[in-house]
């Protein structure tokens, strides 16, 4: 079942890696069908690159599998959370990628200063507090901080994008890594801008209704 889905997530998964935003089994993808609301997510503790999409474990919004013979990403309980009480997202996305990371174990977000960043996560990424690994907090603490951006912060632990599908949840995570590692530059060159909330506004309506084919 859920064959197109399927792929579409450990597709992205391969493509964390490719980009850097994950190491060895880190991280861990998942995405939502419309239509049944079952969700499909990666497989816990496997390296992507060895997988198939048949891997890919197919569990209901409580969590109970309903295909699939590996056991779920350690951080489900989390991510459901987050699917239930966020009705327009359907990809959610979970890296420790490093730059962006680095503002978490400050306990800082990312300031929006920059247009790719505007265009692609929509919004300044907050930090959401510690939560421990694996625990629903995760999810509850990401539901409650990350406002209108696609991406949120984990304090001490790494980042979650979302998207209204998987393809948009990945584009956040790599755009978020992305200006990360160009903030943490500027930032030690001199003092960082962020830019206006109507420039904000601006950019991330282009992107949303005029960029692309
Ligand atoms: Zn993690």
């Amino acid at each position: 079942m859920l064959e197109i889905l399927k792929a579409e997530v450990l597709k992205s998964a391969n493509a964390l890696k490719q980009n850097g935003l994950i190491s060895l089994t880190g991280g861990n993808v998942t995405g939502r069908d419309p239509e049944s609301g079952y969700l499909v997510i990666t497989p816990s503790g496997m390296a992507y690159e060895d997988l198939v999409p048949e891997d890919m474990v197919v569990v209901d919004i409580d969590g109970n599998v309903i295909e699939g013979t590996l056991k779920p990403s350690v951080d489900m309980g989390g991510l459901l959370y987050i699917f239930r009480h966020r009705p327009d997202i359907h990809g959610v996305i979970h890296t420790h990628s490093p730059y962006a990371t680095s503002f978490a174990v400050l306990g800082e977000g990312i300031p929006c200063a920059l247009t790719t960043l505007a265009n692609e996560v929509g919004s300044d990424v907050p930090c959401a507090p510690y939560s421990r690994p694996g625990s629903e907090t995760i999810g509850i603490q990401v539901v409650e901080h990350i406002g209108d951006s696609n991406a949120c912060l984990l304090q001490s632990h790494g980042v979650i994008s979302v998207g209204t599908n998987v393809r948009h949840a990945l584009v956040a995570a790599v755009m978020c890594e992305d200006a990360a590692k160009v903030i943490y530059q500027a930032k030690s060159m001199g003092k960082v801008e962020r830019l206006s909330d109507e420039e904000i506004t601006y950019c991330r309506e282009l992107f949303l209704n005029t960029y692309g084919q």
